[in-house]
C-alpha cells in the first residue's frame, strides 16, 4: 500500500503537538490559560501561604522599574511592606485582597489597577478560598522594598471577604 506523505505529515504534526499540550499541567491553573508563567514557589519569610514568582523585567538603565508575575494561592499573602518609589499592581485573575496601613482592606479583581503610593505599607494576596493573579510594576530608583511584620490572620480575615 502507498502513502502520500501530503496527507501523513499534518496529522504527525497535529499529534505530537496535543502530546506536548497535555504536559503542561503543572500549574495552579491549566498553562494554555495563564498569560504569563506561573514561576518559581517564593521560599522566602516575606510571604504567609504558598505564592510563585516570575520575573518578568528588571530594572535598568532605560526602564528604572521591575515587573514580576506573582500567583497566589488560596489564604497566601505578602508580610506588611511598602515601596520607596512606589508600585502597581495589574490584577490578572482570581480574587485577591489589598489593604494599605490605616485603611480598610479591598478586594481585587481581574481588571483592576491599583497605585500603590511609595512608602506606604501594605499587604497584598489572595482571598481565602480563591487563588489571585497579579503583576507587579515597582519603582527601583529610591531602593528596595522594604518589609515589615507578618500579617496576622485577625488583619487578613478582617472586613470585607
Ligand atoms: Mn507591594
Amino acid at each position: 500500500m502507498k502513502y502520500n506523505l501530503k496527507y501523513i505529515l499534518p496529522l504527525v504534526v497535529v499529534f505530537f503537538t496535543a502530546c506536548n499540550n497535555n504536559q503542561k499541567t503543572g500549574n495552579t491553573k491549566q498553562q494554555t490559560e495563564l498569560v504569563f508563567p506561573q514561576g518559581e514557589k517564593i521560599t522566602n519569610a516575606n510571604f504567609t501561604g504558598t505564592a510563585y514568582l516570575q520575573p518578568l523585567m528588571d530594572a535598568d538603565s532605560l526602564n528604572s522599574i521591575s515587573v514580576g508575575n506573582v500567583t497566589f494561592e488560596p489564604g497566601a499573602r505578602s508580610n506588611w511592606h511598602l515601596h520607596p518609589a512606589g508600585q502597581i499592581i495589574l490584577a490578572l485573575d482570581g480574587k485577591g485582597y489589598y489593604q494599605e496601613k490605616g485603611s480598610t482592606k479591598r478586594i481585587l479583581q481581574k481588571g483592576d489597577v491599583i497605585k500603590c503610593p511609595p512608602n506606604v505599607p501594605h499587604w497584598h494576596g489572595a482571598s481565602a478560598d480563591t487563588e489571585f493573579i497579579q503583576i507587579a510594576i515597582t519603582g527601583r530608583e529610591k531602593g528596595p522594598t522594604v518589609w515589615l511584620e507578618v500579617v496576622r490572620d485577625e488583619e487578613y480575615n478582617d472586613g470585607v471577604k
